[in-house]
């Protein structure tokens, strides 16, 4: 079964091509036949939907789906065009995979697109305008390019942490909100179910039984507490500025900051969008950049401010660790993830200091050795801790064939 798979980010779009063999895909991933990516470019009418989101949600007939063809249909013309072509012609593609960043409390799984799934993805453009929206844009394209026939999926970031219980995801505000949707939904669920799944793989352990907390670490950080196989508690909530400290958001801070900028310092909702999204973490703190390899590297160089928004986010990671072992209650596996969690042993060694109280053992030649899908804790550690590369694409992929064989 070939399987076409689109990640659209906020500015690029990423897509690749998975062969699987078989009725069962392997567990861990192989290298796909292909893949491309392309700038979104400038997006026209971006702003006058931003504007109408603030209001409500949009409806599909509103999106204009010209620019995203422009930039998928060259891309994916690659596939069975010209000279590096891979494939005989679109026709040898059987399903397309789509990431979807926000699926709402509706949808608990991976889902074959509808009509209705596309005007619930629509409306869902109100609490993910940046993403939900390219998404859509995506699907109806990739649509104008295979024809109906070929099934299109939807594979939700938010999906895994339906799980969480009720008392996860409810905000103690008013009964209002709930009513509303403005409850935790949690992101990252990709990596998270992919790097969870993988975890136990590794360690060659039932995922049943295992409790595993994930450190999904790149320009957006959160964490998941995953009890067998299944999201019991996560970090972001209704938003992704919700939890850990990052490269740009603040992550939680006290709420009365906001009420305290709008009285007394006259911020609108836009002010406090991109402040809290795009000047504060680690760019904020540091005053130099939301990259962790230039923080580390200003630090070295003996930079106090680089130090303290290290410092504020090491610490403010452990304190969110020890939030999902409680919600836990106990730990096999400590899981790194993403940019920051694969690439920095500082990071990592500075986490597994703090947790020490736990049993927990790093071998600290592991550590430093560039470690992939690897276990590094010393032999004799009470806690697991492994780094492991996230592969969000090729669990979307999984997801795909995984639906295809259970008939849809
Ligand atoms: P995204 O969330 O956009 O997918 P990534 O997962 O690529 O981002 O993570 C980006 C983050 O990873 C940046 O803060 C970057 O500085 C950090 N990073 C990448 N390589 C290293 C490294 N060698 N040491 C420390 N941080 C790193």
């Amino acid at each position: 079964m070939k399987i076409l798979v689109l990640n659209g980010g906020s500015s690029t779009l990423k897509a690749l091509l998975c062969e699987f063999t078989g009725p069962r895909p392997p567990e861990s991933p192989q290298p796909p036949l292909w893949e491309a990516h392309a700038e979104w470019g400038w997006r026209p009418g971006l702003a006058e939907l931003r504007a109408k989101n603030a209001c409500g949600g949009i409806d599909e007939r509103e999106i204009p789906i010209d620019a995203s063809s422009a930039v998928i249909e060259p891309l994916l013309a690659a596939l069975w065009e010209g000279p590096a072509r891979v494939l005989q012609s679109r026709g040898e593609i059987e399903v397309v995979g789509h990431r979807v960043v926000h699926g709402g409390h509706a949808f608990t799984e991976t889902t074959r697109v509808t009509a209705e799934v596309r005007a619930a993805i629509a409306r869902l453009v109100e609490f993910a305008p940046e993403h939900n929206r390219l998404e859509l844009e995506a699907i109806l394209a990739a649509e104008a390019v295979f024809g109906e026939a070929v099934p299109q999926v939807a594979v939700f970031d938010t999906a895994f942490h339906t799980s969480m219980p009720e008392k996860a995801a409810v905000y103690p505000g008013p009964r209002e909100w709930l009513d509303a949707g403005i409850r935790r939904y949690g992101f990252h669920g990709i990596s998270h179910q992919y790097t969870s799944r993988r975890a136990a793989e590794i360690l060659g352990r039932d995922p049943a039984s295992l409790r595993v907390i994930t450190c999904h670490l790149g320009n957006g950080c959160s964490l998941a507490a995953v009890r067998g196989g299944r999201s019991v508690d996560t970090t972001m909530g209704f938003t992704p500025i919700e939890g850990l400290m990052m490269g740009t958001r603040s992550g939680s801070i006290d709420p009365g900051i906001l009420i305290y900028l709008v009285r007394h310092r006259g911020f609108r909702a836009d002010q406090l969008d991109h402040t809290l999204n795009k000047e504060s973490g680690l760019k904020g703190v540091s005053g130099i950049s939301g990259d962790m390899r230039e923080i580390q590297a200003a630090m070295e160089a003996g930079n106090p401010r680089a130090r303290l928004a290290f410092e504020v986010f090491v610490h403010r990671l452990c304190r969110e660790i020890g939030g999902m072992l409680a919600s836990l209650g106990g730990l096999d596996a400590l899981v790194f993830t993403a940019g920051i969690g694969e690439n920095s042993p500082l990071v990592r060694e500075q986490v597994c200091r703090q947790l020490e109280f736990l049993g927990l053992k790093l071998d600290p030649q592991k550590n430093v050795a560039s470690p992939r899908d690897e276990d590094i804790a010393a032999p004799d550690s009470g806690v697991r801790v492994l780094v492991i590369h996230t592969e969000e694409d090729w669990e979307i992929a999984r997801e795909c064939h995984r639906l295809a064989l259970a008939g849809w």
